[in-house]
């Protein structure tokens, strides 16, 4: 387990648990004419940036304070960090937004609503025994984002 030497292995594993996520992840059912993870060049740019975060909290289990310490290496490329549509830096949020409605939080996005009126962005959900995280791609709105909190949200009453 300890040891600098493994960062290849555990970048190698990281690999059919990225597999497994982007399977597993399921974007919020359509209800307008969304774009699709998988055939939306910014969605493929964040999950390839997913890697990166799981590969860097698995190293030093927390998420990076900056963007500035993800490292391209031969196995995980890091892609530009900008937003193709726009060409603007995403905007990152190392401690999170709670989104209303989502699990996890959601530590990077889009700095503009640039497709369709949506934002991508990457939620990041803990592991159940909280020893690694689960980055997930996501379509996020402005209604979302606009009553996104930072602070953990007080137990909801059974009505809003
Ligand atoms: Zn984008």
């Amino acid at each position: 387990m300890a040891g600098g030497r493994n960062v290849p292995v555990a970048c190698l594993a990281a690999w059919p648990l990225i597999a497994v996520l982007a399977g597993g992840c399921r974007p919020p059912p359509p209800d307008t004419q969304r774009p699709k993870v998988g055939t939306d060049p910014c969605a493929e740019r964040l999950h390839d940036v997913c890697g990166h975060l799981l590969l860097y909290y698995q190293i030093h289990k927390r998420l990076p304070p900056t963007l500035k310490q993800l490292k391209s290496s031969d196995v995980l490329p890091l892609p530009p960090l900008v937003c193709p549509v726009s060409g603007k830096p995403y905007v990152y949020e190392p401690q999170g937004l709670l989104l209303r409605g989502q699990p996890g939080r959601l530590v990077l996005y889009d700095p503009e609503p640039s497709h369709s009126g949506i934002r991508w962005g990457i939620l990041v959900g803990t592991s159940a025994r909280g020893d690694s995280i689960i980055p997930c791609v996501i379509a996020v709105t402005e209604e979302q984002l606009a009553s996104a909190t930072t602070q953990p949200a007080p137990e909801p009453p059974d009505k809003q």
